[in-house]
């Protein structure tokens, strides 16, 4: 196999190093990072290659059919639903399909390869005053390919959408090798969205290796709003409004007591309670933002607490991986976890009420916020925590969380996941998701991924 693969890429391409293989082993998903902890890693992959271009993904993938050999694709490996668990596969490691074009600026696009990081792509955009709008907590870990493999969605969805809204031409590599190009276009009524086949397919049927997106100018200004409630309901009730008037908020996030807790931690002069934080930008927004403490039923808060948490937006990374590493807040065997799932504003309020109740009986902490918002529902996030006894128990604790979570969402009509994707931790709940498609799906990956 390392003789095949080094003639077709070269030596340098081609990493059987201990180090290589440890850093391709797993993602973020919490189970993975414990077995890491206990001493007992996953399995990690038999090789990591790194293609140069197109062809030689097509090459590798060509190789892989015909010697049956399993890949995984690899961006920035940050997924947390055991999205890679290669398990002696060979994983294709994207980071030198890195270009970046020029940004198009009659249309506002620009093509971006499948490994470009997120702060890569943030600084090559705002070196000509531009910014994409795609900010995953994870930006500075994540790539491009792998947000459009998760459908994942960013932390400004409210005025830019999800990856989804911003992708406007791709390239792939299928099974076999075989290279699809979709014309880049703003629209199109040519049959079914072939392309969106490939977003979100988490690299089942197939790699993706170039992207064009579109590209917004860097806003000018910022009005920032705070408002407090004494009950959830009430918050989402402000959000639903917000999200259906005119007003176009960049960002609208809902903290529920709990959750307000802990993003108030370092603010112990603060009132606790359900907290709504929200942000307008561009023309007219001290306008918007006056407009809309008007039209929403909340008490005043204190507007730094925004400015804080635009500081400080992406601050769950390194906390994250500190209690997961046993040296956080929640001690050595302690366990963190979270679950995003999303309902219509018809079932929002059972569905928290619900996840919320079953879970509080399984952990040690549970906050939940709202953390995108749509005319017709939202997504609710859940963040659970708990101080174990043993990195086992943490372990079984956690199996736990998923299982209520993933049972109580179905009961209560909302959908399983909202951006992290299906990974193999919500495997087991997927086809109850999606019904009579889950069949169609698994046609579809027969016909392009025989193999
Ligand atoms: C602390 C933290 C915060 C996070 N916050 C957010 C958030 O705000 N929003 C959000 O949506 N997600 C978030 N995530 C999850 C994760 O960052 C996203 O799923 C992200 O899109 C994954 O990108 P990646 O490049 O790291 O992909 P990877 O983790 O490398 O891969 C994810 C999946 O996609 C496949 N894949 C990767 N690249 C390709 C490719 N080029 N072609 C085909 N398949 C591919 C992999 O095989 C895997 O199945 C967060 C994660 C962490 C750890």
């Amino acid at each position: 196999m390392l003789d095949d693969l080094r003639n077709m890429l070269g030596a340098g391409a081609v990493d059987d190093s201990p180090e290589g293989l440890a850093s391709h082993t797993h993602d973020w998903y919490p189970g993975a990072l414990l077995r890491d902890r206990m001493g007992t890693p996953v399995p990690g992959p038999s090789v990591v290659v790194r293609p140069r271009d197109t062809g030689e993904v097509a090459a590798v993938l060509e190789w892989a059919q015909v010697t049956s050999t399993p890949v995984v694709p690899f961006g920035g490996g940050s997924s947390v639903v055991r999205g890679i668990e290669p398990d002696g596969a060979v994983v294709i490691d994207l980071e030198r399909l890195n270009s970046i074009s020029e940004v198009d600026e009659k249309s506002g696009l620009v093509t971006a390869g499948a490994g470009v990081t997120g702060p890569a792509l943030r600084d090559h955009l705002a070196e000509s005053g531009y910014l994409l709008g795609h900010e995953p907590q994870s930006v500075d870990i994540s790539t491009v390919g792998g947000w459009v493999a998760t459908r994942a969605c960013g932390q400004l969805s409210a005025k830019y959408g999800g990856i989804e809204d911003l992708v406007r031409g791709l390239e792939a590599v299928l099974p076999g090798g075989r290279i699809v190009r979709t014309k880049t276009a703003p629209r199109r009524s040519t049959g079914p969205d072939l392309a969106g086949l490939l977003i979100g397919s988490e690299g089942a049927l197939g790699v993706v290796t170039e992207v064009t997106l579109r590209v917004f100018p860097l806003p000018t200004e910022r009005a920032d709003l705070c408002l407090r409630f004494e009950h959830m309901t009430e918050g989402v009730q402000g959000c639903r409004v917000l999200a259906r008037s005119d007003l176009g908020p960049t960002m609208v996030r809902l903290y529920d007591a709990e959750d307000a807790a802990l993003f108030l931690r370092h603010h112990p002069d603060e009132p606790m309670g359900p907290l709504l934080l929200c942000s307008f930008d561009g023309d007219d927004s001290d306008l918007r933002r006056e407009r809309a403490a008007e039209l929403i039923d909340g008490t005043s808060g204190n507007d730094d607490l925004v400015a804080h948490w635009w500081e400080h937006r992406n601050d769950a990374v390194e906390e994250f991986r500190k209690v997961m590493a046993g040296e956080g807040l929640l001690g050595p065997h302690g366990i963190v976890d979270t679950i995003e799932v999303a309902g219509t504003w018809t079932v929002l309020r059972d569905l928290y009420h619900s996840v919320k109740e079953g879970l509080s009986e399984a952990a040690g902490l549970v906050g939940c916020h709202v953390s995108h918002v749509y005319p017709d529902g939202a997504c609710l996030y859940f963040t659970m925590g708990s101080m174990c006894k043993s990195d086992a128990e943490a372990e079984e604790v956690d199996r736990k969380w998923w299982e209520i979570t993933m049972r109580r969402t179905l009961d209560a009509g909302g959908t399983i996941s909202h951006h992290h994707g299906v990974g193999r931790v919500r495997a087991g709940w997927i086809e109850e998701e999606l019904g009579e498609w889950f069949e169609v799906l698994r046609l579809i990956k027969k016909a392009i991924d025989p193999k």
